[in-house]
């Protein structure tokens, strides 16, 4: 089967439908197949295996999850991909292409109507103007998902992986160990996307915890101390978390 993925195919979908990128929702397309293999190896994908992914584009990713997992459910924004969508992925009969903002989801219902219920495998090609809020909400709703295996600016990705002691170690790192095991899988140069992006992009693995590896009897008080102290670094940390009753919920840092 042709691969949607190669440069030359992704070229002539986008001119056959006079589809234009929409810089307001982050698309960068895959044109690159070994990329594709690694993501696809790296999050383990099996016949057994329901994956959601999150803005599948023309789907060129969305190609290979089909071709290996038992089901794939697909959250596409942008309207106008919706068609390309259906005429790309027409030969395969288990994926089911759903058109909404999947910060607007509920995702556990998502899975249960379309995976029915079982854990989930989350995959994709993040846009970048909304990758820790996506990653965030997964997390911190405790989405019925075992594994988030994506595509983000390389910067997002080493903050997630960061240990103390190192200067990207912050609220986002300590959300992200919280819940999961982080491990950045592939580093991927911009000419592996069209349009290319300004930034070098990074495939993180979260190997999410069943239990946390700590106990805390109150995550949401535990997260608002963290974010005060990080979000105020040159401050004393008690003046940091004294403050901290007027910071929101919002601060991972810069994105
Ligand atoms: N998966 C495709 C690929 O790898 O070629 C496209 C990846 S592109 C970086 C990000 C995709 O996410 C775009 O198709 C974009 O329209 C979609 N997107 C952006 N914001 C979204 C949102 N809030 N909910 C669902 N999809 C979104």
């Amino acid at each position: 089967m042709d691969r949607l993925a190669d440069p030359g195919n992704t070229i002539n979908l986008i001119k056959k439908y006079g589809f234009t990128f929409q810089k307001r929702f982050g698309q960068n397309f895959l044109i690159d197949a070994h990329v594709l293999d690694r993501i696809m190896d790296e999050a383990d994908i099996n016949g057994e295996d329901h994956v959601l992914e999150i803005g599948p584009g023309i789907g060129s990713m969305t190609q290979y999850l089909c071709e290996r997992a038992g089901k794939v459910t697909a959250v596409e924004i942008d309207r106008e991909l919706i068609p390309i969508l259906k005429e790309s992925l027409k030969d395969y009969d288990n994926v089911a292409i759903i058109n909404d903002d999947i910060l607007k989801t509920d995702i556990a219902g998502l899975i249960e109507e379309y995976g029915g219920g079982r854990k989930t495998k989350v995959v994709a090609n993040l846009p970048y103007y909304i990758t820790t809020p996506i990653i965030m909400s997964l997390l911190e709703n405790h989405a019925p998902v075992s594994s988030i295996t994506v595509m983000v600016q390389k910067e997002v990705a080493m903050r997630m992986q960061a240990g103390p002691g190192s200067k990207d170690y912050g609220a986002l790192s300590l959300s992200t160990q919280y819940y999961s095991k982080p491990e950045i899988v592939a580093n991927v140069p911009p000419n592996c996307f069209i349009p290319r992006p300004k930034v070098g992009s990074a495939v993180i693995r979260l190997d999410i915890y069943d239990e946390p590896p700590v106990r805390t009897k109150d995550e949401r008080l535990m997260f608002k101390l963290i974010r005060a102290a990080f979000n105020q670094r040159r401050k004393t940390l008690v003046n940091s978390v004294a403050n901290a009753g007027e910071l929101g919920n919002s601060a991972y840092g810069k994105l």
